[in-house]
């Protein structure tokens, strides 16, 4: 079902007016976790003005210790909601076990970690729902593998599906991990879901940020996600990959300029 061969045709997944995909290229922005509200509403006026179309944060943190900041949970999707509705963009937020499903009642798409990427229980769950889910391809997982699960999801009957590339383990050492920015094209020819690039999560830190976000447009993504925090040292998670809000105003420009190019007939 995520096939070319089922539906040629490119699909555009809309959240709330904001479109990706079959010529809909749009930006989500924010911080990696949910922290108080006054970060979250600086934060996301700010991206907002730069150009973001929606507003990302997480709740529920998968962090590689525990013993790290876990997240506001419930709060944090409270708080995100409230932010959201005031600057009217549509929220993004990651559930990462299908017994928190009602908590994201009122947030507008589920996000699929890629620790959580064949958590097959979750994936059935999603496709019992309407709401549109943003799949982020496992560190670890083959093409092949990512469109299986987002097949889980389009056969539950859910085909509001965007997959997210964000990077996965190789034997590069430049960065955290390796943007595959050949999948990018591959999904592209292979699927007619849209397919936006993560680089925030790719590269682990900030400086390679606009490259990757420059390179992952150049390979024809319908979006990208890109963490942005009002002060980026100051992230009580992933502070190391955080651009700040003028570093994503100057990515949005000049993506919009590459894109124009790459489009050109
Ligand atoms: C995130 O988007 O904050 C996140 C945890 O991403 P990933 O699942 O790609 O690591
Ligand atoms: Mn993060």
């Amino acid at each position: 079902m995520a096939s070319r061969q089922y539906k040629n045709e490119y699909t555009t997944v809309d959240v709330k007016g904001v479109r990706f995909g079959n010529g809909y290229f749009s930006y989500i922005a924010g911080p990696c976790a949910i922290e108080s509200y006054d970060v979250l509403a600086k934060t996301a006026s700010e991206v907002k003005k730069a150009g973001a179309g929606m507003l990302r944060g997480g709740a529920f943190k998968p962090r590689t210790s525990p013993y790290t900041f876990q997240g506001l949970g419930k709060e944090g999707l409270e708080i995100l909601t409230a932010v959201g509705k005031e600057l009217d963009m549509p929220t993004v937020s990651e559930i990462t076990d299908p017994r928190q499903l009602e908590l994201f009642d009122n947030i507008d798409m589920l996000q699929v970690g890629t620790r959580n990427m064949q958590n097959y229980e979750l994936l059935k769950e999603l496709g019992n729902s309407q709401k549109p889910v943003l799949l982020k391809r496992g560190m670890g997982s083959t093409i092949e593998e990512f469109l299986m699960c987002a097949e889980y999801i389009l056969s539950g009957g859910n085909m509001n599906v965007v997959l997210c590339e964000r990077g996965i383990r190789t034997f590069s050492p430049a960065f955290r991990n390796t943007f595959d920015i050949g999948g990018i094209v591959r999904l592209k020819t292979i699927t007619h879901l849209p397919v936006i690039g993560d680089p925030s999560h790719s590269a682990g830190i900030a400086y390679p940020v606009p490259s990757l976000s420059f390179a992952a447009a150049a390979a024809g993504a319908d979006g990208l996600m890109l963490e942005v925090h009002s002060e980026p040292e100051k992230s009580l998670s992933d502070a190391e990959q955080a651009i700040d809000p003028e570093c994503f105003g100057s990515i949005v420009k000049k993506v919009d300029n590459i894109r124009k190019t790459i489009l050109e007939k």
